[in-house]
């Protein structure tokens, strides 16, 4: 097991920290608690896709980057580091891009996907519904066929992106236990998005999305009839992972901002970075830091290396989000009554963490994928 980054991967994180410190997170930091309007969220994310963040996954022959997973999701972290917002809606429009790239017909493909590479269209996916969250089996939204189209009616929810995307997948149920994923389209498909007002993240827009009798062409499926949901399945472990390297940079820029916070500020005669019990805060955030990265980067190698890796992207994504939510929670205590205001940054990294426990799996689903791997017993049954 060999994930430590290269000297190629070292220099791109550092020429992308560099370049987001510089000129993304002035823009975004005036934004701050507002959701980002549409034509900043385009204009943003041109400017990370530049990078291969948000593009990165789709191969170069399609017009992607073509970037290996580990390095991906090393940039992913230090987006969310200043970031975070943005750093959804990349991923969010990195999945659907690569989703495109994989299932369209070679028709759809060269519609949209040269616009997903490059900024000028946004992407997400639609699977969860008012009733149905973690177990997706169950979900409503139908889709019944009309000739060569498609009638889809239901209502889905926190479907990251919507607001700003121009295309939705969405997953519908097409028959008693098949789903199929289709491919709308903004400019031509009559479907509502509204934004849920919410705890964190709030330039990243979490929406609601009505579908009423939304007609479909049968051109818009993506993959086969009758299979999305193992389609679906199968992305989780990316997506666990990538929720893993957000709440990361989260983490770290809540470490840091605690870190010069104690170095500075004076309590007893002396910085509150030499009293014992503040060491201790740092030691256990530090250590939380290290051991969710690691278990990040080597899911994240697993998949690079095109391995399967269930056990440990449920891992990585259930350990991180608690444990960033805890350096975030610490970081306010180092703060004090400070880091309750909207004075200090770290209060906004600790709603921003909270976001990321429930997201591609709760923490709870995520053991029982563990329990599942461990026992090999299902607990979903
Ligand atoms: C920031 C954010 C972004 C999101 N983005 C998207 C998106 O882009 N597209 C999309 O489709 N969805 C998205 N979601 C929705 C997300 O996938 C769901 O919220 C998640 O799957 C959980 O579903 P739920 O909220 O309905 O909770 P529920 O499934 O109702 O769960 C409620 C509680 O019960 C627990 N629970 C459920 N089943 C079990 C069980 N068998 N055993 C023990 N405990 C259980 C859960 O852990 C949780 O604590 C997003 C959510 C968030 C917060």
């Amino acid at each position: 097991m060999d994930f430590s980054p290269t000297e190629e991967q070292a220099l791109a994180v550092e020429s992308f920290r560099r370049f987001v410190e510089r000129d993304i997170k002035p823009v975004t930091d005036t934004l701050r608690d507002a959701p980002y309007p549409k034509e900043t969220a385009h204009a943003l994310l041109g400017k990370v896709m530049e990078f291969g963040v948000g593009n990165g996954w789709v191969p170069v022959e399609d017009g992607g980057c073509g970037l290996d997973f580990l390095s991906s999701g090393m940039l992913f972290e230090t987006l969310a580091r200043f970031a975070p917002d943005l750093a959804g809606i990349a991923w969010v429009t990195d999945g659907a891009a690569l989703k495109i790239q994989q299932t369209a017909s070679p028709e759809v493909k060269a519609r949209y996907l040269p616009g997903l590479v490059s900024g000028d269209l946004i992407g997400c996916s639609a699977i969860s519904e008012p009733d149905v969250g973690s177990s997706v089996r169950e979900l409503r939204t139908r889709a019944v066929r009309d000739g060569r189209y498609f009638r889809l009616t239901g209502e889905k929810m926190w479907t990251s992106n919507a607001t700003v995307a121009d295309i939705v997948t969405v997953l519908a149920r097409t028959g008693e236990d098949d789903f199929t994923m289709f491919l709308l389209d903004r400019k031509e498909h009559d479907f509502e998005a509204r934004e849920i007002p919410k705890l964190g993240l709030n330039g990243w827009p979490l929406c609601q999305v009505i579908l009423n009798d939304v007609v479909v062409s049968e051109a818009n499926v993506l993959g086969t009839v009758g299979r999305g949901l193992k389609e679906v399945m199968k992305g989780f472990e990316r997506s666990r992972c990538f929720v893993s390297a957000l709440a990361l940079g989260i983490g770290q820029a809540a470490f840091d901002d605690a870190r010069a916070y104690a170095m500075e500020r004076r309590q007893f005669g002396k910085p509150i970075a030499g009293h014992q019990l503040i060491q201790s805060l740092l030691a256990q955030m530090a250590t939380d830091l290290d051991a969710a990265r690691l278990l990040t980067y080597r899911a994240l190698w697993l998949m690079s290396s095109g391995r399967r890796c269930e056990m440990e992207a449920a891992m990585a994504k259930a350990f991180t989000a608690e444990a960033m939510l805890r350096v975030a929670s610490n970081a306010i205590q180092i703060h004090g009554a400070f880091g309750v205001t909207k004075e200090f940054p770290v209060e906004r990294h600790f709603r921003n963490a909270r976001m990321l426990t429930i997201p591609d799996g709760t923490t709870q689903i995520n053991h029982l994928i563990m329990g599942k791997n461990i026992t090999n017993i299902s607990a979903f049954a």
